[in-house]
């Protein structure tokens, strides 16, 4: 008996762990990278989400390789989105608040700013506002995260395709920007939607997107699926280029849930993160050569799953949803990989290898 349970799980095991892996394609040339950042998505909220969903697949489940990133920053083992932004853009460690530079102020080019001068397209959408930390990484280069006005100055300069989510306030704020710098960006040649039914309907890059004065709604305050729509919209425009592109997509608001201790702003958020993902996922399995990077900048909120009092057999998850803080942790992070040379990130790895492995897969084949 006991060595028929041998055979069986000889047969089995490889199955269950394999059998996503197995599709992925391993020699593929890698022509587009979308890196997704679940800002503040640990594995805790990513599991909270697999359970709400009584273990039925979702969107984790499809994920062809799983591997962990190691989140700290050069002056704390607990980084903020700033130094973990910059690590994933820029490749490079850097102290916290800082974005797109060494700790001693040497600037850092972004994927998304290589990815432009080596020919392909690239593109950026968040639901937090574009000059928050995560965004800014990607084209900024200053000693603090608040700066917004040099922020947006560096955003225009680099004149990626997209850019995308709230933020409106501030260009605007007479207090802070020498003038309004969406009229500046439209003078320079930028598309400005100011909805994203006006986006839905454009390709005329380079796109300026501001939705919302300071960061676009969380999921639960809305119907739609904006983060899902505005990335495949981003996708679409960029894949026009027959060189390839670099996106970054961020779920933003899983952070700003567990700032605020709230599980049920938390599942909204993965909810909608879930579809993001679905689709991009599909995207891939149908646009040969393009690899997907799933991760998060850090964790936050301590998340933890405890036994709820309620029985999950009776059509509850059971657990309860517990948070040991307010401010992020030094918890490493999941990253989930999927499509060409996903395999290259099925490792334990720093997060700034998340830059020099899509760096080389995509700008120096
Ligand atoms: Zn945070």
């Amino acid at each position: 008996m006991k060595r028929f349970f041998l055979i069986l799980l000889a047969i089995l095991v490889p199955f269950a762990n394999g059998i996503s892996a197995e599709k992925a394609p391993k020699k593929e040339k890698v022509k587009n990278v979308i890196l997704i950042i679940g800002d503040g998505m640990g594995l805790a909220a990513a599991s909270s989400w697999m359970i709400d969903n009584h273990y039925a697949p979702t969107c984790f489940d499809r994920a062809q390789f799983v591997g962990i990133s190691k989140t700290y920053s050069a002056n704390s083992r607990v980084t903020d989105s700033a130094a973990s932004g910059t690590a994933m853009a820029c490749g490079v460690k850097t102290d916290n608040s800082m974005l797109g530079q060494l700790p001693d102020g040497t600037p850092a080019p972004s994927l998304a700013v290589l990815a432009k001068e080596k020919g392909l397209s690239a593109g950026i959408v968040v639901t937090s506002h574009v000059c928050d930390a995560t965004p800014s990484a990607f084209y900024a280069h200053v000693p603090k995260r608040g700066m917004s006005t040099e922020i947006i100055q560096g955003m225009l300069k680099e004149r990626l395709d997209v850019v995308a989510g709230g933020g409106r306030k501030y260009f605007t704020d007479p207090e802070k920007v020498p003038e309004n710098m969406i009229e500046k960006a439209q003078r320079e040649g930028f598309t400005y939607c100011s909805t994203p039914e006006e986006f839905y309907q454009t390709k005329a890059t380079p796109i300026l997107g501001l939705f919302s004065d300071g960061s676009y709604p969380m999921a639960i305050e809305r119907d739609t699926d904006f983060l899902r729509d505005a990335a495949m919209h981003t996708i679409d425009i960029l894949d026009d280029n027959k060189k390839g592109f670099f996106a970054m997509i961020e779920g933003s608001h899983i952070d700003h849930a567990e700032h605020a201790n709230n599980a049920e702003q938390l599942t909204f958020e993965m909810e909608e993160f879930d579809k993001l993902l679905n689709a991009v996922f599909d995207y891939a399995d149908t646009h040969k050569g393009t690899l997907v990077v799933i991760t998060a900048d850090h964790e936050t909120g301590g998340v933890t799953l405890l036994p709820g009092s309620k029985d999950f057999t009776k059509g509850d998850t059971g657990i309860d949803v517990k948070f040991a803080t307010t401010g992020h942790s030094g918890i490493p992070v999941p990253i989930y990989a999927y499509g060409a040379s996903a395999w290259r990130f099925g490792q334990v790895m720093e997060n700034i290898e998340i830059f020099s492995r899509i760096k080389a897969l995509l700008l120096e084949k």
